[in-house]
């Protein structure tokens, strides 16, 4: 729908006024020669998994870039299904941007569409796993991926064997703590330079800027979150392990840090005792997923509820029009339910 048509429409005036040559040309040629128009009048024709990359491929790649995201608006990522037009808009691209462990089905496509720059936003920054007792449902349970604490002395230690290879990954959730986005939003920049070596300066100009943004809302949240009644909050999925551990924050999910699981009555129990005990306020719900667990607790424990959006996708119900608006209803948000000074 709306995305490809639009991106077809400004690729197609582009083209209009510009020669087509170089680097986009020569890996656009593997797939189609439909009128898609990837040659994209000298821009490079990127594909973003879902909207936090999207964010950094916009950001970065200014308007040297055309982006196309996988995930469309409202969709919930986790369990996107690929459309067969989509995987073969997947081939066509000159460089790919996505974040395995959120999507299986879009990790599967990429590995397969044979693309030359695909870059994992994972590799760019340090995955932990969070929530372990939650239940996950990205596949990786319980694997620590050489996260901070661990030195690398403790490899081959923490064994639970098997799948404990490179690309076992955490907490697939790294955008949310502004600080680990930054470091991605340097690996995306420098990647882009190298797929792209012509824009290279821009690429890193804008890398500059959109990092110092970052670390802005870095320093607001740290400032905002400081004087607190509770360090405790309830969400929805444990969407925000990263940012409870940069600000010193203790997350509770309902669900795990995919959102379709559904919690146990023990564990809606243990939320009851945690939310009594840690004088919780608030229970976060989001935009995507449902709402129903959150609301029946609230309800049950006569507690608040609010939207804490993990940003998976960004709608019209967003309280934000981008990444940095949204943070700042988030910020707001966890203010006032945690009893901030
Ligand atoms: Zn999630």
């Amino acid at each position: 729908m709306s995305v490809m048509n639009v991106r077809r429409r400004i690729s197609t005036a582009a083209l209009a006024g510009t020669t087509v040559l170089g680097l986009v040309t020569l890996s656009a040629c593997s797939g189609t020669s439909s009128a898609d128009g990837d040659e994209g009048g000298g821009k490079l024709d990127v594909v973003a998994s879902f909207y936090p990359m999207q964010f950094l491929a916009e950001q970065i790649g200014g308007d040297h870039v055309e982006v196309t995201t996988l995930t469309r608006p409202g969709v919930e990522p986790h369990d996107l299904e690929l459309q067969p037009r989509q995987a073969s808009e997947l081939r066509r691209a000159d460089y790919i941007l996505y974040l395995k462990g959120v999507q299986p089905a879009v990790d599967e496509a990429i590995a397969q569409s044979g693309v030359k720059h695909v870059v994992d936003a994972a590799t760019l920054t340090k995955l932990e796993s969070h929530g372990a007792d939650v239940g996950h449902d990205h596949g990786h349970e319980g694997e620590e991926h050489a996260g901070e604490e661990h030195g690398a002395g403790h490899e081959g230690e923490d064994q639970a064997g098997e799948e404990h290879g490179a690309e076992a990954g955490g907490d697939p959730h790294i955008w949310l703590d502004p600080v680990k986005y930054a470091e991605v939003a340097q690996g995306v920049g420098d990647s882009l330079a190298k797929a792209d070596p012509d824009r290279a300066a821009d690429y890193r100009k804008n890398t500059e800027a959109l990092v110092g943004k970052l670390k802005a809302l870095d320093t607001e949240f740290a400032d905002g979150l400081r004087n607190t009644t509770t360090r405790t909050f309830i969400t929805a999925h444990s969407a925000f392990g990263y940012l409870a551990e940069r600000y010193g924050l203790d997350q509770h999910g309902i669900a795990g840090i995919g959102p379709e699981s559904e919690p146990s009555p023990a564990r809606i129990k243990e939320l009851q005792s945690v939310a009594k005990q840690e004088k919780v306020s608030t229970v976060f719900f989001e935009t995507l997923a449902s709402d129903r667990t959150a609301k029946t607790l609230a309800k049950d424990t006569g507690l608040r509820t609010d939207v804490l959006d993990p940003l998976e996708g960004i709608t019209d119900k967003s309280r934000g029009d981008d990444y940095l608006a949204v943070m700042e209803s988030n910020l707001a948000a966890l203010q006032k339910a945690l009893g901030a000074k």
